[in-house]
C-alpha cells in the first residue's frame, strides 16, 4: 500500500524571490567590471539551491558554486553542468570521474585532487589557491608543480579569511592573489565573496562568487543600502492557552507569568533551525506587532506571549523576527549559521 501525500507540516519559509534577484544585480553592479556569479552550496544556504538557481539564471546569472558533488543535481536541467563548479574538488578516483562525467567543473584545490582530475580524464577545471585562509587550496609553493602546469585552468580563484573586516591580512592575500594570477593563465580570475566585493575593484577579477548576501545577508555595513531581505520564516499557533500568574512555561521553567497571560504555541523549535539561542530573548511578529518568546525553544515548538495581540487564535500564523544582521545581534549566531541551519521541515 502506498500512503497518500502527507501535508506539508505548519511551518514555511516565505522566499521573496525578487529580493533575491535584486540582490544578485546589485552585487552584480557593484562588482564593476566583473560579473557575478552565485554561491548556492548547502542547498543554497538553506533557501532551495533549486529556487535559488531557477530565479538567479533567469536573471542572468552564468557561473553557480556548490560545494559537492552531489549538491550539483539540484541544479539539473536548469545550468548548464560546465558553468557549476565543485568548490570542494574530486573527494576521490570516483568523485573525479563522476564529475568528469557529468560534465561540472571541479575546483583543484591540492596536488591530489589535480591527480585525480588527470586520472579521470581531466579536462576544464578551476584551481584555488590558498593566500592565507589556510583552509582548502593549493599552496602558493605548489604553482609551479608540473600537475599544476597541465591543467585547463578556468578560472583561478582563491578565498579572502576576513572580507568582512578591515583586517591587513585582506591586502596581503590580494598580493599573492595577484602573484598568482601572473604565474597561472587563466580565462578568469575570482577572489570575492559577498564582503569582498566591498573591498573595491582590485579585488573584483573577472569574476565575484556572493553567497550570503544574495540571500538578505549583510556582511559588511556598506553593503546594507544594497541589500534587501529575502527569507522570513512563519509558522502556524497550534495553541493558545491561558496560564495562570505563578505557573511556569516551557521546559525547566524557566519562565514565571507573573500575572495571568495568554499564551501561543508555536509550530516552530530548534529542530527547525530555531535554535535555544532564542530562548526567552526571540521574537515573533504578527503584522508590526512584537511577540516575545516565553521559556526554552524546545525541539519543535516555542511558545510566546499573546499579550499585544489579543485577537490571535489556533490556525493563525506569525513571523519570526529573522532580518539577518538584526537577529545576529540578539543572538550572537552567525548570519551564515542563521540561515544554514533553517531545517528541512519547512514548506519553501
Ligand atoms: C561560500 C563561499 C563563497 C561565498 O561566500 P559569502 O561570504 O557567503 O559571500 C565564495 N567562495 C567560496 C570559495 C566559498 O566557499
Amino acid at each position: 500500500m502506498t500512503w497518500p501525500d502527507a501535508p506539508q507540516p505548519p511551518l514555511r519559509l516565505a522566499v521573496d524571490r525578487e529580493a533575491l534577484i535584486a540582490n544578485w544585480r546589485a552585487l552584480d553592479r557593484l562588482s564593476g567590471k566583473a560579473r557575478a556569479g552565485a554561491a548556492v552550496k548547502a542547498d543554497g544556504y538553506g533557501v532551495g539551491a533549486r529556487l535559488v538557481g531557477e530565479s538567479l539564471a533567469g536573471a542572468g546569472c552564468r557561473d553557480f558554486f556548490v560545494a559537492y558533488s552531489s549538491e550539483a543535481a539540484e541544479l539539473s536541467g536548469l545550468i548548464e553542468p560546465c558553468n557549476i563548479s565543485v568548490l570542494h574538488g574530486p573527494q576521490s578516483a570516483e568523485d573525479a570521474a563522476y564529475i568528469a562525467s557529468a560534465g561540472l567543473r571541479p575546483v583543484i584545490n591540492s596536488l591530489r585532487q589535480a591527480k585525480f582530475w588527470y586520472d579521470a580524464g581531466g579536462g576544464a577545471c578551476d584551481l584555488m589557491v590558498d593566500t592565507g585562509i589556510n583552509r582548502l587550496g593549493l599552496a602558493m609553493a605548489d604553482l609551479g608543480d608540473e600537475l599544476v602546469g597541465g591543467l585547463d585552468v578556468v578560472t583561478l580563484m582563491s578565498h579572502l579569511a576576513s572580507a568582512d573586516e578591515d583586517s591587513p591580512l585582506n591586502a596581503v592575500q590580494l598580493a599573492r592573489w595577484q602573484q598568482a594570477c601572473a604565474q597561472v593563465s587563466s580565462r578568469d580570475t575570482s577572489l570575492a565573496n559577498s564582503a569582498g566585493i566591498m573591498l573595491g575593484e582590485a579585488y573584483h577579477g573577472t569574476l565575484t562568487r556572493p553567497g550570503l548576501s544574495l540571500y538578505g545577508g549583510v556582511p559588511r555595513g556598506e553593503l546594507a543600502p544594497h541589500i534587501r531581505r529575502v527569507v522570513q520564516p512563519q509558522a502556524m499557533l497550534m495553541q493558545v492557552r491561558d496560564v495562570a500568574a505563578g505557573e511556569s512555561i516551557g521546559y525547566n521553567a524557566t519562565f514565571t507569568a507573573s500575572q495571568p497571560m495568554r499564551a501561543g504555541v508555536v509550530a516552530i523549535g530548534y529542530a527547525d533551525g530555531y535554535l535555544r539561542a532564542w530562548s526567552g530573548k526571540g521574537m515573533m511578529k504578527s503584522g508590526t506587532v512584537h511577540l516575545p518568546v516565553v521559556g526554552r525553544v524546545s525541539m519543535d515548538m516555542t511558545v510566546i506571549d499573546l499579550a499585544a495581540a489579543p485577537q490571535l487564535q489556533e490556525g493563525d500564523w506569525v513571523d519570526m523576527a529573522y532580518d539577518l544582521p538584526f537577529a545576529a545581534e540578539v543572538s550572537g549566531l552567525s548570519q551564515y549559521e542563521l540561515l544554514t541551519s533553517l531545517g528541512r521541515r519547512f514548506g519553501r
